[in-house]
């Protein structure tokens, strides 16, 4: 039984005061709630540490939106796993499309951090997606394909079930067009598909989210599909209420 994560990217928005109070407004509602799905929250990383005294002794959990792969030393700007461990996170978004578009991150890139954070105890959330250009060429499962197996290159079994997917189509993310289900359905399950056709059955456990204009009114259908376990979620995380609409999506469908 995979258990659906609604995952929110606050991505380069709120200063720490906002922040502390948007935690707070999700914690008012859902903090001390016993509820089936699990609930993220990754606001930048100034604010971790901020948003975690926030959410101690919630249920809702912390990550952080990328990090490196090294472990300390001279790499200015960089911030390190185990640094956003000590700030009181559990997850971390590992090659996000704005990352790899606008930053250069790649593939290789990504199976680094990837191994950093397992490493380090930390479950990464690896995007994978298309661009509207590869899926009009037709070639939008091999470069899934593509994004995986780079990703998953050099992981031991063992750690395989530990990773969470996130399909993001990039030509869905904040653009209020999000996938219809039958795109996001059919995506998912050659996902699904390819990893159990490569990393056998434990693939089986793996959660795979759906990232892109996810929204309070398209949730439902989008958290219905069989192999969609969650989502990733921008804009509409930064509002407490359709952040938890889209929680009580999940939870409506959710059978823990
Ligand atoms: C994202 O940033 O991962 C994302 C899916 O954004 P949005 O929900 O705004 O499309």
């Amino acid at each position: 039984m995979r258990r659906k994560l609604i995952a929110g990217n606050w991505k380069m928005n709120t200063t720490i005061s906002e922040a502390v109070n948007l935690a707070a407004d999700i914690k008012k509602i859902f903090g001390s709630r016993v509820i089936k799905s699990e609930i993220l929250v990754c606001p930048p990383f100034t604010n971790l540490y901020s948003v975690s005294e926030v959410l101690a002794g919630s249920v809702i959990k912390l990550g952080a939106q990328n990090c490196d792969f090294h472990i300390s030393g001279a790499f200015t700007g960089e911030i390190s796993i185990n640094m956003i461990k000590s700030a009181g996170c559990t997850y971390v978004i590992i090659g996000h499309s704005e990352r790899r578009t606008l930053y250069g991150e790649t593939d290789e890139m990504v199976n680094l951090k990837v191994k950093a954070a397992l490493e380090g105890g930390i479950t990464p959330i690896i995007c994978i997606g298309e661009t509207l250009d590869e899926r009009n060429a037709g070639n939008t499962f091999s470069v899934l394909e593509r994004q995986i197996s780079k990703a998953y290159s050099g992981i031991e079994t063992d750690n395989l079930n530990k990773l969470v997917i996130a399909y993001e189509p990039v030509w869905a993310i904040g653009t209020g067009i999000s996938a219809t289900t039958a795109q996001a359905g059919e995506a998912h399950l050659r996902i699904r598909q390819y990893l159990r056709d490569n990393y056998g059955e434990s693939a089986s456990d793996i959660r795979i989210l759906y990232g892109g204009s996810m929204n309070e009114k398209n949730s439902s259908e989008l958290l219905t599909l069989p192999d969609v376990d969650g989502g990733l979620i921008g804009g509409a995380s930064l509002k407490p209420e359709l952040f938890a609409a889209i929680i009580e999506a999940s939870e409506n469908l959710s059978d823990l």
